[in-house]
């Protein structure tokens, strides 16, 4: 499958809906999560259509996170994120939310909790805040495609 009815990822991907997309190649595309941890909180996803990690077919597996390790470089620099953390979820149980695999980019601070034992809450930034961190990660991400 390729794209699913109602799926608002695949929407995203044909520009049917909104989102602050920071990088995009043939294969993936990566934008801003509206609801973040924390600033730069960027979701990467396959644009072919899949519901969990382990429909999709190995080296599509594989480029789905070359992107993911490129993307969050560029996310590192633009919020200067002391770490990064990788998540992936796949099913109800597990809390996935949008029934299209993508795979979370979440930028730490060292200040936020000692040794980033507990997360962050989910935020709404504001529009224009959001445009602007945006820019800064596409801005980042270019240099090193
Ligand atoms: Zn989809």
């Amino acid at each position: 499958m390729t794209r699913a009815e109602d799926c608002i990822f695949c929407n995203i991907i044909e520009r049917h809906g909104p989102a602050d997309i920071v990088y995009e190649d043939r294969h993936s595309i990566a934008f801003l999560d509206i609801y973040p941890l924390n600033q730069g909180h960027t979701l990467v996803i396959s644009k072919k259509h899949y519901a969990t990690l382990d429909e999709m077919p190995p080296d599509e597996v594989g480029l789905l996170f070359a992107t993911v390790a490129k993307v969050m470089k560029g996310v590192r620099e633009a919020v200067g994120a002391d770490g990064i953390n990788i998540g992936q979820s796949n099913g109800k149980a597990a809390s996935q939310d949008v029934f299209h695999v993508h795979v979370h980019i979440i930028p730490r601070f060292s200040q936020e909790s000692p040794e980033g034992k507990t997360f962050p809450g989910r935020k709404k930034l504001g529009k224009t805040e959001m445009e602007e961190i945006g820019r800064k990660i596409r801005s980042k991400v270019q240099r090193r495609s």
